[in-house]
């Protein structure tokens, strides 16, 4: 270790996860470089940035991570806005999910989470939703936080104001490692040169793109298409999570309405009519009225997704290497935890047993026979 690379953390992957571990470090005093491929595609400028455990019906471990994520996000976002000086846009304004019929409210996994709403409260709740919807269950703990717009450009800044060192259009083409240990990388930069980066640790955050990176992560992308409607302000007070599409309204009435879910369109670039028509459906289903909304605009991305659609985090075979990656559909609502939980991990930091148990089921291992 020479030097200048002491208490240095190189992180691969200038996404939402790349971010928020950049900013728990650098807070903390080390010295963080983050190497970015492309910025702009980024599944963090992509994401609805619901907080959704429980409308998302996350089970066992999963559940509880979010339920963890969720406490530790009012005072990580407190932080970031204080050192940003930007605001990050969390409502904790609840999620709503509807259902035709009893029978699969009953067995939706986080039932027992919820507040049953009749038909007569649902469209109390929600002006003009389709009558197929028969009942709900709102959940009141869930929230949103305006990834794309703020909470991005928040982390962005505070980051840079604590130090950290940004590469944009930076590429990370292999690793460099001596025995077992990761010493450096070889980077391609905008200017096209390839260089040498050396470093004390690494944690890769690189979302959907992991495995060109280490070809042993089970990471492949699972695409989603968005739009979003420009909506009467305060017209939707709460997200509405339906079974293929969800609303999800901004305070300046602009709602984010999403998303396909397309395991084999692999890196297709670009929105195409079959998403867009199907995002206009899911529209008409939830609330007709909103057909009328002006569209604002298209864009898409590409979730970070595992075999058991849970994330990895933890170490890699490469001493010194460590992984924050495969945050999958909620990545905006792993992201404090994620961030929390590696700082300790990297750092020896005690961990309580359920911070142990996360570890343990998220690891790398669990996918090796
Ligand atoms: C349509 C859609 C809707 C979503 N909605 C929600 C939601 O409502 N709530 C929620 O919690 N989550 C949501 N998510 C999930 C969330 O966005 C992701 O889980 C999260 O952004 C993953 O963060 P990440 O940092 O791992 O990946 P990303 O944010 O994708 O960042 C990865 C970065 O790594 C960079 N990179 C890749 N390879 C290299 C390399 N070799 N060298 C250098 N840099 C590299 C890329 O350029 C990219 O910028 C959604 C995702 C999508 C696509």
């Amino acid at each position: 270790m020479t030097a200048n690379t002491k208490n240095s953390i190189l992180i691969i992957g200038g996404g939402l996860i790349g971010l928020s571990i950049a900013y728990e470090f650098a807070r903390k005093s080390f010295k963080v470089s983050v190497l970015s491929k492309n910025r702009s595609e980024s599944a963090g400028f992509v994401a609805a940035g619901m907080l959704a455990t429980h409308a998302e019906g996350l089970e066992d471990e999963l559940l509880k991570f979010g339920q963890q994520s969720q406490n530790l996000i009012p005072n990580w976002i407190k932080n970031i806005e204080k050192d940003s000086g930007l605001e990050c846009g969390l409502r904790k304004c609840g999620i709503i999910v509807p259902f035709k019929n009893i029978k699969d409210l009953k067995e939706f996994p986080t039932y027992k989470y919820g507040k049953y709403l009749n038909q007569k409260d649902l469209k109390n709740e929600i002006n003009g939703i389709n009558s197929i919807w028969q009942h709900g269950l709102v959940f009141d703990q869930d929230g949103q936080i305006d990834n794309r717009r703020r909470l991005m450009r928040a982390l962005e800044r505070a980051c840079s104001l604590h130090g950290v060192k940004f590469q944009e259009g930076s590429e990370v083409k292999d690793l460099t490692i001596d025995k077992n240990k990761i010493i450096g990388a070889k980077v391609l930069n905008a200017t096209g040169e390839l260089k040498d980066i050396r470093c004390e640790k690494a944690i890769l955050c690189s979302g959907a793109w992991s495995k060109k990176v280490l070809n042993k992560i089970p990471v492949f992308p699972v695409k989603g298409q968005m739009l979003s409607i420009q909506g009467p302000s305060n017209f939707l007070k709460r997200v509405l999570f339906g079974p293929d599409i969800y609303l999800v309204p901004r305070d300046d009435g602009l709602v984010v309405v999403g998303a396909t879910v397309e395991k084999d369109a692999e890196f297709d670039q670009g929105n195409t009519p079959n998403g867009i028509n199907q995002l206009q459906e899911g529209i008409r289903s939830l609330l007709p009225e909103a057909m009328n909304w002006p569209q604002m605009e298209h864009w898409w991305g590409f979730r970070p997704c595992t075999p058991d659609l849970k994330p990895i985090i933890g170490k890699s075979e490469i001493e010194n290497l460590f992984l924050a990656t495969g945050h999958y559909r909620n990545g905006v609502l792993f992201s404090a935890i994620t961030s929390d939980i590696i700082f300790k991990f990297i750092q020896d930091k005690t961990l309580t047993d359920l911070e142990i148990r996360f570890l343990e089921k998220f690891s790398l291992k669990r996918f090796e026979i």
